[in-house]
Protein backbone atom coordinates (compact mmCIF):
# COMPACT_ATOMS: atom_id res chain seq x y z
CA UNK A 1 0.00 0.00 0.00
CA UNK A 2 0.71 3.41 -1.34
CA UNK A 3 2.05 5.59 1.96
CA UNK A 4 2.32 9.52 1.85
CA UNK A 5 5.08 11.30 0.78
CA UNK A 6 6.47 7.82 -1.29
CA UNK A 7 7.52 8.59 -5.06
CA UNK A 8 6.22 5.97 -7.24
CA UNK A 9 7.31 5.49 -10.79
CA UNK A 10 6.24 3.54 -14.19
CA UNK A 11 9.17 1.69 -15.64
CA UNK A 12 7.50 1.81 -18.93
CA UNK A 13 6.85 5.62 -19.57
CA UNK A 14 9.11 6.77 -16.93
CA UNK A 15 5.95 8.78 -15.27
CA UNK A 16 6.57 9.77 -11.83
CA UNK A 17 4.42 10.23 -8.96
CA UNK A 18 4.55 11.41 -5.39
CA UNK A 19 1.71 10.02 -2.85
CA UNK A 20 -0.32 12.71 -1.43
CA UNK A 21 -2.50 11.14 0.10
CA UNK A 22 -2.70 7.53 0.99
CA UNK A 23 -4.93 5.14 -0.36
CA UNK A 24 -5.61 1.15 -0.12
CA UNK A 25 -5.50 0.97 -4.13
CA UNK A 26 -2.34 -0.05 -5.93
CA UNK A 27 -1.06 2.22 -8.21
CA UNK A 28 -1.15 1.59 -11.97
CA UNK A 29 -0.01 2.91 -15.26
CA UNK A 30 0.62 1.32 -18.22
CA UNK A 31 -1.24 -1.50 -17.23
CA UNK A 32 1.45 -2.69 -14.89
CA UNK A 33 2.18 -2.14 -11.04
CA UNK A 34 4.16 1.04 -10.52
CA UNK A 35 7.56 0.63 -8.63
CA UNK A 36 8.46 2.10 -5.10
CA UNK A 37 11.12 4.48 -5.49
CA UNK A 38 13.24 3.58 -2.67
CA UNK A 39 14.55 6.00 -0.13
CA UNK A 40 18.39 5.09 -0.43
CA UNK A 41 20.42 4.77 -3.21
CA UNK A 42 21.17 6.66 -6.71
CA UNK A 43 17.14 6.71 -7.09
CA UNK A 44 16.75 9.09 -4.34
CA UNK A 45 19.44 11.46 -5.23
CA UNK A 46 17.89 12.15 -8.67
CA UNK A 47 13.94 11.88 -7.42
CA UNK A 48 15.30 15.04 -5.36
CA UNK A 49 16.94 16.77 -7.89
CA UNK A 50 13.82 16.46 -10.59
CA UNK A 51 11.63 17.39 -7.24
CA UNK A 52 9.28 20.28 -8.57
CA UNK A 53 7.72 21.36 -5.60
CA UNK A 54 5.66 24.36 -7.11
CA UNK A 55 3.38 22.04 -9.37
CA UNK A 56 2.44 19.06 -11.11
CA UNK A 57 -1.10 17.74 -11.73
CA UNK A 58 -3.00 16.00 -9.23
CA UNK A 59 -4.79 12.92 -9.58
CA UNK A 60 -7.55 11.03 -7.19
CA UNK A 61 -9.04 7.36 -7.37
CA UNK A 62 -12.35 7.92 -6.75
CA UNK A 63 -13.03 4.41 -5.22
CA UNK A 64 -9.77 4.82 -2.76
CA UNK A 65 -9.49 8.63 -2.33
CA UNK A 66 -5.61 8.24 -2.81
CA UNK A 67 -4.40 11.18 -3.92
CA UNK A 68 -0.93 11.38 -5.79
CA UNK A 69 1.23 14.24 -7.89
CA UNK A 70 2.75 13.90 -10.89
CA UNK A 71 6.65 14.80 -10.76
CA UNK A 72 7.52 13.99 -14.27
CA UNK A 73 4.46 13.71 -16.31
CA UNK A 74 4.44 11.15 -19.53
CA UNK A 75 1.72 9.68 -21.81
CA UNK A 76 0.84 6.86 -19.64
CA UNK A 77 -2.77 6.32 -18.01
CA UNK A 78 -2.73 6.19 -14.39
CA UNK A 79 -5.10 4.04 -12.65
CA UNK A 80 -6.08 3.12 -9.04
CA UNK A 81 -8.59 0.49 -8.18
CA UNK A 82 -8.91 -1.03 -11.44
CA UNK A 83 -9.93 2.75 -12.83
CA UNK A 84 -8.65 5.64 -14.28
CA UNK A 85 -7.88 8.18 -11.70
CA UNK A 86 -9.24 11.42 -12.09
CA UNK A 87 -7.58 14.31 -12.75
CA UNK A 88 -8.37 17.56 -10.73
CA UNK A 89 -7.61 21.09 -10.64
CA UNK A 90 -5.49 22.64 -7.85
CA UNK A 91 -5.96 26.08 -6.52
CA UNK A 92 -2.59 27.42 -4.76
CA UNK A 93 -3.59 29.97 -2.41
ZN1 LIG B 1 -7.76 3.51 -5.50
ZN1 LIG C 1 3.46 4.31 -17.57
Amino acid sequence: MAKKGQTYFCEICKQKVVVEEEGFGVLVCCGKEMSLVGVKGMMATWTTAVHKPDGGAIFVCNVCKQKIRVVVESTGKLECCGQKMQRVEERIS
